[in-house]
């Protein structure tokens, strides 16, 4: 099995990289993206014995950027993580992190809430993110849930919301392609879009010099799935696979718990793409 889209206590996932890698060789995957948003720490903690026998651990990340006033995941593949502008890209996203989060806690403050700084600082993140906000604010008794942490609090409408100035699509795939990674949009169906503006995002992508669009992931209706397939067949888009893994408490997004792609969209799948490394240019078993 393949997934190419988790996260790390490195950024807002709950377990270390080892935890992740064990419990992804249990579930029997054999290719894994470590994705952590604007961070590639996790990459620099794992040393190469670590990684299970048989295990393919690939190099990834989650840029946050913004587009149309909307924030647009873009996941990078197979990156070399010593490349020097995408690390200062990763910088200056993380410094943004940070600067949102001293804004969030000080409207937290003026409203009473005290204690979001010395909670962050308890946490082994690189990337801090509203999802840790949420968690401090579910423990305070503020919100009851992780959805209403963001509708009622974080979100866009939310009371204590703080916008970052993410950097472009077109910055993040350039980064993305210059450190001879693969682009792919992320969770599509997660921004929101109606089909014309999903179309003018990923014709904007693609023409910035992104590759690929991610067409099965956790939770999302067979339907959808479909309609993405066709989407990137008709854009001439690569499709990848990944289950957005954060925490092993949310079981519907599970390491592995994806679909299989649409038949007419399997000759597009990422591990045909040219710049899947070459010794796995093999369909991986699955
Ligand atoms: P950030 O990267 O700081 O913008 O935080 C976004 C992260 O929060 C996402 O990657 C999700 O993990 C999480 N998140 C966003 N919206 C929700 C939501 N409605 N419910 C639960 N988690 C969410
Ligand atoms: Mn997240
Ligand atoms: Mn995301
Ligand atoms: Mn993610």
């Amino acid at each position: 099995m393949i997934d190419l889209h988790s996260h790390t206590w490195f950024s807002d996932g709950l377990l270390s990289p080892h935890e992740l890698m064990r419990r992804a060789a249990e579930l029997g995957i054999r290719h894994l993206a470590i994705t952590d948003h604007d961070s590639i720490a996790a990459h620099r903690d794992v040393p190469v014995h670590d990684i299970p026998p048989g295990m393919q651990l690939i190099t990834g990340v989650e840029v946050s950027t913004l587009w149309d006033n909307r924030e647009i995941h873009i996941v990078g593949l197979f990156i070399d993580i010593d490349d020097t502008p995408l690390n200062d890209l990763l910088q200056r996203q993380q410094n943004k992190r940070r600067q949102r989060a001293l804004d969030i806690g000080l409207k937290l403050e003026k409203a009473g809430i005290t204690g979001l700084g010395d909670y962050l600082a308890t946490l082994p993140c690189e990337a801090i993110s509203r999802n840790h906000v949420a968690d401090f604010l579910i423990a305070g008794g503020h919100a009851s849930s992780k959805q209403q942490a963001f509708s009622k609090h974080l979100g866009k409408r939310g009371r204590y919301h703080s916008q970052a100035d993410w950097c472009s699509i077109s910055e993040a795939v350039t980064a993305i392609r210059a450190a001879n990674g693969i682009a792919v949009v992320a969770h599509p169906d997660r921004y929101k879009l109606n089909r014309v503006k999903l179309r003018r995002l990923l014709t904007e992508f693609t023409e910035a010099g992104g590759d690929a669009l991610e067409v099965s992931y956790s939770n999302l209706h067979p339907d959808k799935m479909n309609n993405l397939a066709d989407l990137c067949c008709e854009l001439d888009m690569w499709a990848s696979v990944g289950s957005d893994f954060h925490t092993p408490h949310t079981t519907w997004m599970d390491l592995g718990r994806i679909r299989k792609l649409p038949a007419h969209c399997e000759e597009r799948a990422l591990w045909l793409h040219p710049r899947w490394r070459p010794e796995d240019q093999q369909q991986p078993a699955d």
